[in-house]
């Protein structure tokens, strides 16, 4: 599998060290679905005057727990954050124009994640994260009293969310890491890391379990383990309904953090509570 992130990262041209999460589409080639990584290569300490550090305590996020990319978007555990604070406003027509359909999120798994053979023999497929994306789809789609509907994109032109591989990138203890929603949209990304843990396995069900999880933080949810993870702070809102008292408050969770070698044991109660309220019928 190195191999083929070192032959497909040269293919790209990137030149990065140690971290990247800014993209873009190839403009010159509509149909493509070619991406350009850009270089990031350190993570600073936070400025609490920073105007999207302000914005992100102000939600509740431990300012201890935020880490800064050298690209200037922002990290919390496996959470991507956007380092541009015009990102974090919207305007009321802005706001108009989308109500209508936030419910619906449309995904693109893009071809990095989507290879039929590696060279890890034991698990032959386990690079291919295709179907785990589909079905983690198709379980918040199911969520009685939810009109949240993911659906797959075509090309990444119409992607609210791209799914693709960190190309090597992410630090070794990360599976994956989402994004959180910006501006009124679902976060934009999910990073696979396909060598995680010195290229160890993953069986179906984690990847499942990780697939779930991660579209978890792009549709709005954070660590339902928040406090236990010291990730959060007063001003942290809980969703109605849902247990928010004590380090583990649903153990059952799928949005508990700190389990990527987990199998995925379905949704739990106050998962599809959470959903439900956060994208009603
Ligand atoms: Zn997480």
């Amino acid at each position: 599998m190195k191999n083929l992130l070192k032959k497909r990262i040269k293919l790209l041209c990137v030149t990065a060290v140690l971290v990247s999460f800014t993209f873009s589409c190839t403009k010159d080639d509509p149909e493509s679905n070619s991406l350009t990584i850009e270089e990031t290569n350190s993570i600073d300490k936070v400025d609490p005057n920073d105007p999207v550090v302000k914005t992100l305590v102000g939600k509740g996020w431990n300012i201890d727990k935020i880490e800064k990319l050298s690209n200037g978007d922002y990290v919390i555990g496996d959470v991507l954050f956007s380092g541009k604070i015009e990102d974090y406003t919207i305007s009321k027509q802005a706001r108009e124009t989308l109500v209508d359909d936030y419910r619906n999120i449309s995904v693109f798994i893009h071809s990095s994640v989507a290879q039929e053979d590696n060279t890890n023999t034991n698990a032959p497929n386990e690079d291919n994260w295709t179907d785990a994306t589909k079905n983690a789809m198709t379980i918040w789609n199911s969520v009685p009293d939810s009109g949240l509907q993911f659906t797959q994109a075509a090309t990444i032109q119409e992607a609210d969310i791209i799914v693709l591989s960190d190309f090597g990138l992410l630090g070794d203890p990360t599976v994956a890491i989402g994004s959180f929603p910006e501006d009124g949209n679902a976060g934009k990304t999910i990073f696979v890391n396909l060598d995680f843990s010195n290229d160890q396995s993953l069986e179906y069900d984690v990847r499942l379990n990780n697939m779930v999880h991660e579209l978890g933080h792009n549709i709005g949810f954070r660590h339902t383990n928040w406090r236990g993870l010291g990730e959060g702070s007063d001003n942290l809102v809980a969703i109605p309904g849902t247990p928010n008292t004590g380090n583990d408050p649903d153990p059952s969770s799928v949005m508990n953090g700190a389990t990527a070698l987990n199998g995925f044991a379905g949704l739990s109660v106050n998962d599809k509570k959470a959903v439900a309220f956060l994208y009603p019928n």
